[in-house]
C-alpha cells in the first residue's frame, strides 16, 4: 500500500490529511489521486460512499484549482443538499490552509440571495444540487464558461432522481475542454450513456470486490407481520442500548409517523424528509452528527449520501423499491473501515426483494430473530450492570450524602439493595415486556393462536368486549370467567373466547348479552381503579396490544364517572389477588 506522500500530492495537503488522522490512502484514493493530478483526464470511478471518494477527487481538485484566479474553475454536482453540504465541509477541511480559495455550496430550500451573494464574491469551486444550479445559471449568476473540472458525484442517484435533463443542461454550458470525473456506486446503462456522451477515453477505476459491496456490512433480515414492524423496531432498539442508527422508510408519511411514534414512546428519534424546512433538516442533521440524536428516521432521498461516522445500524422498515437504494441505504454504516449492520425488517411478501438484493450485491443475508421480551430484559439488566461497573464515582462529593442513605438501607441485604436499585430503571421494561408475544414470523403458520392452552370457546361469533383488567391484575382465564359470570349475572355457556392480556383482556359473549354484562360491572373497582368495559369495536385493539409505550400505562386511564362504588371483597377478592397470585412476573 502506498502512503499519501507517494501519490503526488503537495507537502501541504499531505500534512492536512495527516492532521485529519488519515494514515493511509483508501484504495480509491490510491488509484484515483495520481490519475486526477495529471489534470487532463476524464475518469469514471465505481465507488460507493464510505470509500473515501470525496478526498479521492477533492484533494486533486485543490491542487489543480488556481486560488489566485477568481473564476469558477471546478463544479461538483451531487444529488442532495445533505451530500452537497457534506462535500463542501470535507473540501473546506482539506483546504484549511488555502486562504484565498472560496468554496460555495448551492442547493434548493435555502435562501437564494445568500447563495448569489457568496458566488458574486468569487467562487473557484461550486458544489451544487442540479435544480438550484440550473436556477442560478438561468439568472446568469453562475458562469461555467471557464470550468475545467466537473465532478458528478453519485451519478446513479442523480439519474434515479430524474436529474438526467438537468445534468445534460449543466454540462452543455461548460466548455469542451473540461474534464469530467464521474463517481457512481453502480453503473447502470444511463450512467454509461453520460460517460459516453460527455467524456473522451475516460479512465475507469473500480475497486476490487466493488460489486460485492462493503465487506464490513453485515446484512441481516428479520421476518415479521407487516403490522408488527414497529414493535420489532422497538425491540431491536431496546435490545441494543448503544444503537446509533438510520431508520429508512419508503415514504415521507411513514417516516414522519414512525419518528413521531418513537418520540412519543420515549426514544431519542427525529425525522428527516423533504417536507421539513431546510432549517429543520439542518437541525436534525446537526444533532445526528453530534450524536445527541440516536435514531434518524429518514426517506431514501433525504438521507442519501450522508456521512456520519460510527453509525452502528441501518434499519430498513421495508425493502426499497429500487435495487440501488439498498446499496445507498446500507452504505450509511460501516464507513471508513468500521463494521456495521444493515437490518431489513421484512414481511413475508418482501422476501423476494431480499433474494434479489442478495443476487445483486452477491452477499447473503443472515436471518435473525426479533428478541423476545425476556431477551430484551436480560440485555437491559446486563447493560445496567455494565453501567454500575463503569460509573465514575465522585468520591469526595458523594461522601457527605451517604451516611444517611447507609442508615436508611442498613436492614437490607446486598442482594436486596441490588434488586431495588436495578428496579428503579428496570421496572418499566419488566412491565412493558411482561406479556410481550413472540412476533417472529414463522414460514409455516400464517395464523397465530393467542392461547395455546385454551379450551374451545362456547361462542366465536358473539360480541367482543374489552375489559381493562388482565394478567397484571393476577387474573387467569378461569378467574376472569368467574368475575364475568358473577357481575354479569350469567353463566359460562354465554361466554366465548377469552383473550387474556397484560393490562386488559377481551372476551366474547353471546349476541344480546353485552349490555347486561357491561351494566353488571358498573361502579366496580379494583384497587381504586374503576373496571371499565367497552365493545371492542370502540377501541382499536392494535394500539394497546404490545403497543406504543405511550399507551402502556393506559389501564384505567379514562375511568367511568359512575356514582356507585363497588369493589371486590371477601372470598372473591382472595381468589382475585390471593393464592395463585400471578402478579409476580414469571420470567424473573
Ligand atoms: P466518503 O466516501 O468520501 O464519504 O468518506 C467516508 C469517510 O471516510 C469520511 O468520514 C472521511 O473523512 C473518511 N476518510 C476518507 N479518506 C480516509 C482515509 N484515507 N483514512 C481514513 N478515513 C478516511
Amino acid at each position: 500500500m502506498k502512503s499519501f506522500d507517494a501519490l503526488g500530492l503537495s507537502g501541504e495537503l499531505v500534512e492536512v490529511v495527516r492532521q485529519l488522522g488519515f494514515e493511509n490512502p483508501t484504495p480509491i484514493q490510491e488509484k484515483a489521486i495520481p490519475v486526477l493530478l495529471q489534470g487532463n483526464t476524464d475518469l469514471v470511478g465505481l465507488a460507493q460512499t464510505g470509500t473515501g471518494k470525496t478526498a479521492a477527487f477533492g484533494l486533486p481538485l485543490l491542487e489543480l484549482v488556481n486560488a489566485d484566479n477568481r473564476h469558477t474553475q471546478a463544479l461538483v454536482v451531487a444529488p442532495t443538499r445533505e451530500l452537497s453540504v457534506q462535500i463542501t465541509n470535507d473540501l473546506e477541511r482539506f483546504a484549511n490552509n488555502f486562504k484565498k480559495l472560496n468554496i460555495v455550496t448551492v442547493y434548493g430550500g435555502a435562501s437564494i440571495s445568500d447563495q448569489i451573494r457568496k458566488i458574486k464574491r468569487g467562487a473557484q469551486i461550486i458544489v451544487a444540487t442540479p435544480g438550484r444550479l440550473i436556477d442560478l445559471l438561468s439568472r446568469k449568476v453562475v458562469d461555467l464558461t471557464q470550468i475545467q473540472y466537473v465532478v458528478l458525484d453519485e451519478a446513479d442517484e442523480m439519474l434515479n432522481m430524474g436529474f438526467k435533463e438537468d445534468i445534460d443542461e449543466i454540462l452543455s454550458t461548460t466548455p469542451d475542454t473540461k474534464n469530467v470525473w464521474l463517481f457512481s456506486a453502480t453503473m447502470p446503462r444511463e450512467v454509461r450513456e453520460i460517460a459516453s456522451n460527455y467524456m473522451s477515453n475516460p479512465q475507469e477505476i473500480a475497486m476490487e470486490g466493488q460489486k460485492q459491496g462493503n465487506e464490513n456490512i453485515d446484512h441481516q433480515y428479520v421476518m415479521v407481520d407487516e403490522r408488527d414492524k414497529y414493535l420489532a423496531l422497538k425491540r431491536f432498539v431496546d435490545y441494543t442500548p448503544d444503537i446509533f442508527a438510520v431508520v429508512f422508510c419508503r415514504t415521507k408519511m411513514d417516516t414522519q409517523k414512525i419518528a413521531e411514534h418513537l418520540i412519543k414512546d420515549g426514544y431519542n428519534a427525529d425525522p428527516l424528509h423533504g417536507d421539513l424546512t431546510q432549517a429543520q433538516r439542518d437541525r436534525v442533521m446537526k444533532s445526528f452528527k453530534n450524536k445527541t440524536l440516536q435514531l434518524l428516521v429518514a426517506t431514501d432521498v433525504a438521507a442519501r449520501g450522508i456521512d456520519v461516522s460510527n453509525i452502528t445500524h441501518v434499519i430498513h422498515m421495508n425493502m426499497p423499491d429500487e435495487m440501488e437504494f439498498y446499496t445507498h441505504r446500507s452504505g450509511r454504516t460501516a464507513r471508513a473501515g468500521k463494521k456495521g449492520i444493515s437490518l431489513a425488517i421484512v414481511s413475508k411478501k418482501e422476501m423476494g426483494r431480499v433474494h434479489q438484493v442478495e443476487k445483486s450485491i452477491k452477499r447473503k443475508f443472515t436471518q435473525v430473530l426479533v428478541p423476545t421480551g425476556d431477551e430484551v430484559c436480560q440485555q437491559k439488566m446486563m447493560d445496567l450492570v455494565k453501567k454500575v461497573r463503569s460509573v465514575e464515582v465522585n468520591e469526595e462529593e458523594i461522601d457527605s450524602f451517604l451516611p444517611e442513605a447507609y442508615h436508611e438501607l442498613k436492614d437490607f441485604s446486598k442482594e436486596d439493595i441490588i434488586k431495588r436499585f436495578a428496579s428503579i430503571e428496570f421496572n418499566r421494561f419488566l412491565e412493558y415486556y411482561r406479556d410481550a408475544r413472540d412476533i417472529n414470523k414463522s414460514d409455516k403458520s400464517e395464523k397465530r393462536r393467542f392461547f395455546e392452552d385454551e379450551d374451545e370457546p362456547a361462542y366465536s361469533t358473539g360480541d367482543r368486549i374489552f375489559i381493562n383488567i388482565g394478567k397484571m391484575d393476577g387474573l387467569d382465564k378461569g378467574s376472569l370467567l368467574g368475575l364475568i359470570c358473577d357481575y354479569g349475572d350469567t353463566d359460562k355457556s354465554k361466554i366465548g373466547k377469552i383473550d387474556l392480556k397484560g393490562a386488559y383482556s377481551f372476551f366474547e359473549v353471546e349476541k344480546g348479552m353485552a349490555d347486561q354484562i357491561m351494566k353488571g360491572f358498573d361502579g366496580v373497582e379494583v384497587r381504586g381503579r374503576r373496571v371499565r368495559l367497552e365493545m371492542s369495536g370502540d377501541r382499536p385493539e392494535r394500539r394497546d396490544r404490545d403497543g406504543y409505550r405511550g399507551d402502556r400505562g393506559g389501564r384505567g386511564g379514562r375511568g367511568d364517572r359512575g356514582d356507585r362504588k363497588r369493589s371486590f371483597s371477601g372470598k372473591k377478592r382472595e381468589e382475585f389477588w390471593g393464592g395463585k397470585n400471578k402478579r409476580k412476573p414469571k420470567r424473573y
